[in-house]
């Protein structure tokens, strides 16, 4: 007797055969059943929101084994969901429904296989945490960029499947643009093998590139080579006031002038985020005296030895170039305080502050959080025009972002003494996404879509561009095993 699978309307065949085989593959020891203790935490994601109980979770531990349990799964019509360090936002990590799919976690695959110093560059397997790449390059005088709050158990599937970016994204990019090399198994248990980190390789369709971003829904990433970058010799991290928002832009260039290019994080964190971090975890303190109502954390660095010595004034020459900028900036009354972090210690209080915020927003209370990208110029326009439309409907905005590369999480909550549910959350979102589309911006710019963002996708992803990604996962899944539910919204019946 054979069930359906509801997430592909498949039949599945009996999980008993399909249990042996994954063991068999992968050894008994890494298969867990998806009813068992041991998989609870697979079976929700790190928001709460999205929950499913898959059949099991395996843990292959080489490419191989992926591609065998892929064929497996595709043999016994079992949908595949691909799990990495579980820290997405948009629930793309976790089974629709119960008892459908199988979890497929690269946890094992855990090798860092190659750091290539000459070409700079290093190899890692998909279940490589971030922090351990960005270790193991360090180890080497080297710099792995990529850099966020979940650094700590993010993996390199995951990051690369989001195509994740950050707070550094303004100096060295998101994955994608790290990414020089991909190996992965596409839904037919096949294995392509493009490890050679070549910086120019024109032979056709970039699968490398078509992988990235793909939330899991083309295939299981396996292993990726990225490029390194020298390491910083001087580091210059302090905190802004600045006059007005729509000045952002002036104050990113002129530090991005005088320091050759050198910013490296320039973060929008106004008053009321830093608020809420304050009360959340009281340890943090205010980075200025007198609250700044347009706040922003900075970060310049410089990997030439001459800018890490010592300047006239005192401090090192990055330091003295970006001062010669706030004096500018000051003069011009565009930065009206300044703060520099005058010890590692306080570099690393600043930048622990602004990774605190999104558990702040969590703790704080209910929220929706957008996570949005628009043309520099429109920020101010866009802040300004929703803080006042959701003020007005009850709603407190807890607005952040990566502010170097146009990309604000927009965060709705509601004000003290209002209660929730009682919000109007579908008109803040349609009054946000049509000011969005007014404004050039995007809906999604970091975290994807998943299963949290397909309601929007369906409405404003251009119908041409959900065509052609239709065509391509069919194209390459044609069972729709790998993903089911993710990324691509179901046509409206016409
Ligand atoms: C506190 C916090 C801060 C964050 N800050 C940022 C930020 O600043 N910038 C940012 O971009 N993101 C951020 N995120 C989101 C998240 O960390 C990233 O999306 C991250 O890249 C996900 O990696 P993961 O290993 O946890 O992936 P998972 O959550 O395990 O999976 C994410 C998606 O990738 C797919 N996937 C996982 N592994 C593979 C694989 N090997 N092959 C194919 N598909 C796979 C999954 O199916 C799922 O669709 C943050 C999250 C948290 C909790």
């Amino acid at each position: 007797m054979w069930d359906v699978n509801v997430a592909t309307g498949l039949s599945v065949a009996p999980v008993g055969d399909f249990l042996a085989g994954l063991k068999r593959t992968v050894g008994a020891a890494h298969v867990i059943r998806g009813v068992d203790d041991e998989a609870a935490p697979y079976r929700r994601d790190w928001t709460g929101q999205f929950s499913g109980s898959p059949i099991a979770v395996v843990k292959p531990k080489t490419t191989q084994e992926v591609a065998e349990v892929v064929k497996l799964c595709c043999d016994h019509g079992v949908s595949m969901v691909p799990t990495g360090g579980r820290t997405g936002l948009c629930g793309g990590g976790v089974p629709i429904g119960d008892g459908t799919s199988v979890l497929i976690s690269l946890e094992r695959m855990n090798s860092v296989r190659h750091l290539d110093q000459d070409g700079r560059s290093i190899t890692v397997e998909a279940g490589v945490v971030l922090q351990t790449a960005q270790e193991r390059a360090r180890d080497r005088g080297l710099v792995f960029p990529l850099t966020f709050g979940a650094q700590g158990s993010a993996m390199i599937g995951g990051v690369l499947s989001t195509n994740a970016g950050g707070s550094n994204v303004v100096r060295y990019g998101t994955a994608r643009e790290l990414c020089i090399g991909i190996e992965a198994v596409l839904p037919n248990g096949s294995v392509i093998n493009a490890l050679t980190g070549l910086r120019k390789d024109n032979t056709g369709y970039d699968l490398r590139d078509l992988l990235i971003g793909a939330e899991g829904t083309l295939g299981i990433i396996t292993a990726a080579v990225f490029k390194l970058f020298p390491e910083p010799k001087a580091r210059t991290t302090g905190f802004l006031s600045l006059a007005a928002l729509a000045d952002a832009p002036r104050v990113l260039n002129v530090l991005q002038d005088r320091s050759g290019g050198g910013v490296e994080a320039f973060e929008y964190m106004p008053k009321a985020a830093v608020d809420v971090i304050c009360r959340v975890f009281p340890k943090v303190r205010k980075p200025l005296e007198d609250a700044a109502q347009t706040g922003v954390f900075f970060e310049v660095t410089s990997p030439r030895e001459d800018d890490a010595q010592s300047a006239d004034g005192g401090g090192t020459r990055l330091e003295s170039l970006v001062f010669s900028a706030l004096e500018v900036l000051m003069e011009e009354g565009i930065v009206v305080d300044a703060m520099i972090a005058q010890s590692e210690q306080q570099r690393l209080d600043l930048w622990a502050m602004r990774e605190a915020i999104l558990e702040a927003i969590t703790e704080n209370g209910p929220a929706y959080h957008m996570d949005i990208s628009l043309p520099l110029a429109a920020v101010a326009e866009f802040v300004a025009t929703m803080d006042e439309a959701v003020s007005e409907m009850g709603f407190q905005p807890l607005t952040v972002g990566h502010l170097g590369d146009g990309n604000l999480h927009y965060a709705l909550s509601a004000q003290p003494g209002r209660n929730w549910a009682d919000l109007p959350l579908a008109r803040a979102k349609q009054a946000a996404f049509a000011l969005l589309a007014k404004l050039n911006g995007s809906f999604s710019a970091e975290h994807g879509i998943g299963q949290s963002k397909l309601d929007v996708m369906i409405d404003l992803k251009e119908s041409s561009q959900l065509d052609a990604m239709r065509a391509i996962k069919t194209a390459l899944d044609p069972s729709g095993l790998i993903n089911p539910g993710k990324l691509i919204p179901v046509p409206r019946d016409p």
